[in-house]
């Protein structure tokens, strides 16, 4: 589904992002993309998603090169990918019911269909009881399945996640990850960024483990391990 063929980013002043990537992740896969604070972690998703271009190398989506998509052609393309954030960046002045259809609205849905949906993504969320209130009466967590409610319910075949569980305790963490595994048992396939060791030890996915822009690890059912940590400490 997206991979990446010798993939460097070089910011400007020199600063090397990410260096010589070779990555494919299949459709339906749950990949954890860890690595210290600076790894390369947000350059990875922001190439996907095309907010960024690399300086060398190839990206592919779907068999497609992302690298050579037309300009008109990139906001259709980001309507496949959802995207949530740490700090769930929902509108303050509309309700939980509101942020949701926002999503469907911005695609011209039509009125119809943003009815039929939006309660039907709260329910899986597991806030249909919540649509009325705004986001700053709801807790973190609550917060955060509406993002993820948001994030879905165009049906985007991708869900990037960047640190979705930064701000969260490790209880309403889990919960986070419980409603992240269904979506993917769905078939939607995810990438999640996160510095959370305990979260992808329990979860046993693919782990990705990024350091100073390399890939130094890439293991199916893996975790993140004290071996990454002194590497992370010794380079
Ligand atoms: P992570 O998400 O793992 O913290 P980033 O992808 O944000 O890592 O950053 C990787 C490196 O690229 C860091 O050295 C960071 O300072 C640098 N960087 C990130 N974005 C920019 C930018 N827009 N301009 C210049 N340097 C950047």
């Amino acid at each position: 589904m997206i991979q990446f063929f010798n993939v460097t980013k070089e910011y400007d002043k020199g600063v090397i992002a990410l260096e010589d990537i070779n990555l494919s992740i299949n459709k339906g896969e749950f990949v954890f993309l860890v690595g210290p604070s600076g790894a390369g972690k947000s350059t990875f998703n922001r190439l996907i998603i095309r907010e960024e271009l690399p300086t060398q190398g190839q990206l592919m989506y779907e068999g497609k090169s992302i690298l050579r998509m037309k300009k008109r052609e990139v906001p259709y393309f980001r309507r496949k990918i959802g995207i949530v954030f740490q700090d769930f960046r929902l509108l303050s002045d509309r309700t939980v019911y509101e942020n949701v259809a926002f999503a469907l609205e911005a695609m011209a849905a039509p009125v119809s269909e943003v009815k039929y949906k939006v309660p039907q993504v709260l329910e899986m969320v597991g806030l249909d009881h919540k649509h009325d209130a705004f986001p700053q009466e709801l807790s973190g967590g609550e917060q955060q399945r509406v993002a993820i409610a948001r994030a879905i319910v165009n049906n985007p075949s991708l869900l990037i996640a960047d640190e979705p569980t930064g701000n969260l305790d490790p209880d309403t963490s889990l919960e986070i990850m419980k409603l992240l595994n269904n979506i993917n048992k769905r078939g939607t396939t995810i990438i999640m960024a996160t510095h959370d060791k305990d979260i992808v030890n329990r979860m046993r996915k693919r782990v990705v483990v990024l350091n100073k822009g390399k890939i130094i690890r890439d293991v199916e059912k893996g975790g993140y391990t004290d071996e990454d940590q002194c590497h992370t400490l010794l380079f």
